[in-house]
């Protein structure tokens, strides 16, 4: 068996926005894999204990460091920037999720890094978690009725005082609904649609704390409820009813429970995501795929606005 981690050369990474995912994810995996080696961070303010830290990827780049990769975990707007800058300076690309503020950009990232060469890979980091590829598997030779998508957190617990997720561009409570739509895209690869959405804004702010949508796969009823204010316990559910029985993702997707039998293994989304990004680097290919991205554009276009009080942290 040939052994992954066993590589001649490290890939040399900048992780480029220290933040929340930054902290809590990104560094943890590149730091247990010998396959990355972190050169360095570019943040406006936080700072990586350890490697050279500076304001932004115009300074890290001017450094002059021996760099074959970024990673990129700043929210998405501004990111097509930074990642655009990067192709230019010959590196590879790993975007957090949603990889772009809009499809344009994410289509123009993407046709920049072909062009030269570049490995970009636009990552859906819960498309990794641990009942996603199972679920996939049994719902391939089953004819599916009815897909119910619950997507229920609390802004508060997750996102304090992130004032950008609830600007223009930062998604609302699309930034963890779209996580909902990249597991149900890839567990059901069919013909997706938007049909219609309830979009509730809170007076002053730009993006959705809340949302109905009503979508479609291959013609089978889609709903979508998203909550940004849910408190208690958590809920990240999809239910699909088949001909053949009901299948449920929980706790976004590291719970599979099919027709009563339940399946669940540690969390392992961020280290798969690394080990996947290698071998695209050894490969020398991406992989892009906007549909999660294409749907909520879609969402926001089709979506009736409702305004609903004012939210504060
Ligand atoms: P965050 O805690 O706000 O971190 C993002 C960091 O990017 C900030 O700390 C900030 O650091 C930097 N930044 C650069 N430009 C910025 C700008 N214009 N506005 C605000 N910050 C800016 O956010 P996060 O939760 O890590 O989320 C970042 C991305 O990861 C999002 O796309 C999100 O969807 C994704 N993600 C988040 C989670 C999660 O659980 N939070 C999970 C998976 C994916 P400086 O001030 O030092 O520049």
């Amino acid at each position: 068996m040939v052994d992954e981690t066993a590589s001649v050369q490290p890939i040399r990474l900048a992780i480029i926005g220290v933040g929340k995912i930054a902290r809590d994810q990104h560094l943890p995996a590149i730091a247990a894999d010998p396959r990355f080696e972190l050169v360095a961070a570019a943040s406006r303010n936080a700072v990586v204990d350890g490697v050279p830290n500076y304001h932004d990827i115009a300074a890290l780049l001017a450094a002059g460091h021996a760099l074959d990769a970024v990673s990129i975990c700043t929210p998405p707007v501004g990111r097509a920037a930074i990642a655009m800058a990067a192709i230019d300076a010959g590196l590879d690309v790993m975007l957090e999720k949603p990889p772009a503020a809009t499809l344009s950009e994410i289509a123009r990232i993407e046709a920049h890094a072909a062009a030269a060469g570049r490995t970009l890979f636009a990552t859906w980091h819960s498309r990794e978690a641990a009942g996603v590829a199972a679920a996939r598997a049994w719902l391939a030779d089953r004819t599916v009725e009815r897909v119910t998508i619950d997507w229920r957190e609390d802004i508060r617990r997750w996102h304090p005082g992130q004032d950008w997720i609830l600007e223009a561009g930062g998604f609302g409570v699309f930034d963890p609904g779209i996580n909902a739509l990249s597991i149900a895209t890839e567990i059901l690869p069919g013909a997706w649609s938007v049909q219609s959405a309830d979009l509730r804004v809170p007076e002053g702010r730009m993006s959705p704390l809340a949302a109905d949508i009503l979508l479609s796969c291959d013609d089978v009823p889609v709903t979508a409820a998203f909550d940004f204010l849910h408190e208690g316990p958590q809920q990240w559910d999809i239910v699909v009813d088949t001909d053949a029985g009901q299948l449920t993702l929980r706790m976004g997707g590291s719970v599979l429970e099919i027709d009563g039998t339940v399946t669940e293994a540690p969390d392992a989304e961020y280290p798969r995501l690394y080990a996947k990004f290698k071998r695209l680097v050894r490969a020398r290919s991406s992989d892009v795929d906007a549909t999660p991205l294409r749907l909520v554009a879609d969402a926001f276009l089709v979506g009736q606005r409702e305004t609903v009080p004012a939210f504060a942290w």
